[in-house]
């Protein structure tokens, strides 16, 4: 591990003028990613901005029954809150099926849309990847690829994006908002996780020192009966193989409101719209569900290992689909 040096931002201003500064200082918040990162050298920081006393963390209402998201406020803590478990249980679920208690006491909502990807490849310095060395191919395409992406990929990268939040918070429509050296700006979440196309090195549309100050959850009345589904291969300390994010409104049998996102299959959290679209005033019942599970999958695209997620992914929504119901 090359040496760096740290120190702990007092207020916002004063972090993103530090990060600012230096294209070689990062902020640092739980950790649990970037220690990593530096430790198998897939990145370097010169100096780490310890983010975590900044006054970030609450969890606020917005008018109309919304959610405003501090971005330092701990996994655990808005996993737990009584408004995140009644008015988008969806939120609470993903956020306790992700990583393991301990690393949820550290980790940070901001943190957590700003993990990197699991691809083994990515991880192994020695191995050619374009998103860790664009230009230098991707080792996974013709290597071991079972638990990469089927949606969203391209011939320079194929990895899956990693998180269950973000899943979540893309069925609901979440607004990062973030304060950098141009002032403060909202980003719909569907436009902050890019797809890998040409340039997989750019997975979000930050510029160096921005600072995710919160995540803005609308009112969405139809998030009270929702439901995060996660197939992975144990039942614990997991990432998803597939994921759906489902919340479901059902009036007289019929499909009055829908929102679905899927996760473990996709290069970004997947908002499932082909399906959302064909489900809308149709029978909410299993026939409609596989119909709309199977557009949503019709432009998959498999490697040779990891065919079985077009069905599983099509699995995991109806069956969250039922669940929700
Ligand atoms: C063993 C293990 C299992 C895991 N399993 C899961 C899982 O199943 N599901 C899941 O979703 N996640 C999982 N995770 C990932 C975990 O959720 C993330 O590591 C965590 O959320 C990162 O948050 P952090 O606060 O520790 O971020 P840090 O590690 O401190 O930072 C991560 C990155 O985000 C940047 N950053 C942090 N905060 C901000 C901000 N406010 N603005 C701008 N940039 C910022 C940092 O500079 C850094 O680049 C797992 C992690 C581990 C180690
Ligand atoms: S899938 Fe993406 S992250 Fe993995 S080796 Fe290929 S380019 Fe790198």
């Amino acid at each position: 591990m090359r040496p760096f040096s740290y120190s702990r931002a007092e207020d916002v201003g004063g972090a993103i003028a530090t990060v600012t500064a230096d294209r070689a200082t990062d902020y640092l918040a739980g950790g649990t990613t970037k220690v990593d990162m530096l430790r198998i050298g897939t990145e370097w920081s010169q100096r780490l901005v310890d983010i975590a006393d900044l006054p970030l963390t609450q969890i606020d209402d917005l008018p109309g029954g919304g959610l405003r998201l501090g971005a330092v406020a701990r996994m655990s803590d808005v996993a737990m809150a009584a408004a995140v478990r009644e008015r988008f249980p969806m939120i609470s679920q993903a956020l306790l099926l992700g990583a393991s208690a301990q690393l949820r006491n550290m980790a940070t909502m901001g943190g957590n849309l700003m993990q990197r990807v699991r691809c083994g490849y990515f991880r192994d310095t020695r191995s050619p990847c374009n998103k860790r060395d664009p230009g230098s191919g991707c080792a996974a395409i013709p290597g071991i690829n079972r638990g990469h992406a089927v949606l969203g990929t391209s011939e320079h990268c194929v990895a899956t994006h990693p998180s269950d939040l973000a899943v979540a918070l893309v069925a609901l429509d979440a607004v990062v908002h973030v304060q950098g050296r141009g002032g403060a700006r909202a980003i719909p979440i569907d436009d902050f996780f890019l797809l890998p196309g040409d340039t997989p090195q750019l997975e979000h549309p930050l510029e160096h020192g921005e600072l995710i100050t919160a995540i803005e959850v609308p009112a969405a009345p139809v998030a009270r009966r929702s439901t995060y589904l996660k197939v992975r291969d144990r039942e614990s300390y997991e990432f998803a193989l597939a994921s759906a994010a489902v919340a479901l409104r059902v009036e007289d049998g019929v499909v009055a409101d829908v929102r679905i996102a899927l996760g473990g299959v996709a290069t970004k959290p997947w908002r499932a719209r082909r399906a959302e679209r064909m489900l809308l005033g149709a029978q909410a019942d299993r026939e409609s569900f596989e119909r709309a599970a199977r557009e949503e999958l019709a432009a998959a695209v498999a490697q040779s290992m990891n065919g079985y997620k077009i069905e599983l992914a099509q699995r995991t929504m109806v069956r969250a689909l039922e669940e929700t119901r």
